[in-house]
């Protein structure tokens, strides 16, 4: 018999609702490889958060990032603490891991799951018009950490916040970007045909995005069997709501990607569902799999936050491990448990943050004892 695998993940739960979602979606993974017997889960939680920075001065301790290599993957909540200004926390801890382990490409899948409304009532009506992908890129750009202050305090200060833009990192981004294009294009049955949006603003920044412009039409030539068009971000805004049937894979710059997809994740019904991925597609190193919401101080401890964007989170985890067919599983049940009205107050419902994670774990459960009576 041939051994089933089993995945080291380290869990890092965060502050606020973190810790809430993480163990909702490490106790749904649980459910699923022990229900489904094909894999295995081993989790190895890290305390990386504002309590140990506020403690030790430093989120990550000493070797610290050199041991997140020995993990197949990282499941990551959120981090940010009202003691802490938000430019500490997200630079010592998310973004101090995604630099390290070169996670250059983040991947953002939006869908209207079964049961979810949009406040676009076209969406609501034929949930099939809104599927895509943004990939953003996720190491340079306007978040690069380039600029300086000088004068500071006075009436002639000055602050520049300066945006990389490398040949290097444009095309590999590009690169993912059109492969990712091409396999859902092979996914969905259009052989061979898929679409990418290359997202742009070249008329106004007209040095970094014009590089941007001229690899993309370069690699596109790697890639016949894509559909590519550019397009400008603030007319971007008005496609994705207007239009959204037309958009299938997207690739924007760190800044604009980071915009484009709060407003995917809103269209989509709510900030608590959204997933996203931080990949080194060269899988040298593990990547790193967070829900896009942040640390929702208002609603810690009162269990009543989503945890649907950490499960669909881990969901993609497994996806990008190699477990197909466990990730669809696992978002299924989760569309099942929202459609008959298992849903938290962001959704519009009154469960809590227990009751939707149970039924999703009832519902794996169920599911499977389903398919032994009755296989396919
Ligand atoms: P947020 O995502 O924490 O909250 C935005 C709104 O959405 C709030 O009303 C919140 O209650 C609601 N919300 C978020 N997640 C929810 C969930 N799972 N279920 C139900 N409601 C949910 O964003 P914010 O308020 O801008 O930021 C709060 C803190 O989180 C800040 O410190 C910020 O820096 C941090 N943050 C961290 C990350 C990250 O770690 N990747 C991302 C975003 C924000
Ligand atoms: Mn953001």
């Amino acid at each position: 018999m041939a051994s089933t695998p089993t995945y080291k993940i380290a869990s890092i739960p965060g502050d606020g609702i973190g810790p809430e979602v993480i163990n909702a979606a490490t106790t749904v993974l649980q459910k699923l490889a022990s229900t489904l017997g094909t894999f295995s889960l081993q989790f190895h939680h890290l305390p990386w958060n504002s309590e140990y920075y506020k403690a030790h001065g430093r989120y990550i301790p000493e070797g610290g990032l050199e041991g997140l290599r020995n993990y197949d993957a990282i499941l990551f909540g959120s981090v940010g603490d009202p003691d802490v200004p938000d430019h500490i926390s997200l630079t010592g801890l998310r973004l101090t891991i995604i630099r390290h382990l070169h996670h250059y490409a983040n991947l953002r899948p939006t869908r209207l799951l079964r049961g979810c409304t949009s406040p676009l009532a076209a969406l609501s009506a034929d949930p099939s018009l809104l599927d895509w992908v943004i990939v953003r890129e996720n190491s340079e750009g306007e978040y690069s950490g380039q600029g300086g202050r000088t004068h500071v305090g006075t009436p002639w200060e000055v602050a520049t916040e300066v945006a990389i833009f490398t040949r290097h990192g444009v095309e590999r981004i590009m690169r993912f970007a059109f492969e990712t294009a091409r396999e859902r294009g092979r996914k969905k049955g259009t052989p061979g045909r898929g679409r990418l949006c290359v997202v742009t603003k070249s008329n106004a920044q007209i040095h970094g995005l014009v590089l941007w412009d001229e690899v993309a039409a370069a690699v596109s030539k790697d890639f016949l069997d894509v559909e590519w068009e550019k397009m400008l971000v603030d007319a971007m805004t008005v496609r994705m709501t207007l239009h959204p049937e037309t958009l299938n894979t997207i690739v924007a710059t760190n800044l604009h990607a980071d915009i484009l997809s709060d407003l995917a994740a809103a269209l989509a019904g709510s900030i608590g569902i959204a997933p996203t991925s931080n990949l080194d597609p060269t899988r040298e190193n593990p990547s790193m799999f967070e829900p896009i919401h942040g640390s929702a101080f208002e609603i810690v401890g009162k269990g009543v936050a989503n945890p649907i964007g950490a499960i669909w989170t881990a969901a993609e985890m497994l996806r990008w491990l190699g477990e197909e067919d466990a990730a669809d599983a696992l978002v299924e049940s989760v569309e099942n448990v929202v459609e008959v009205g298992c849903r938290t107050a962001d959704l519009g419902g009154n469960a809590g943050t227990e009751d939707v994670t149970s039924e999703i774990c009832r519902d794996v459960e169920r599911r499977r004892s389903h398919e032994d009576v009755s296989p396919k």
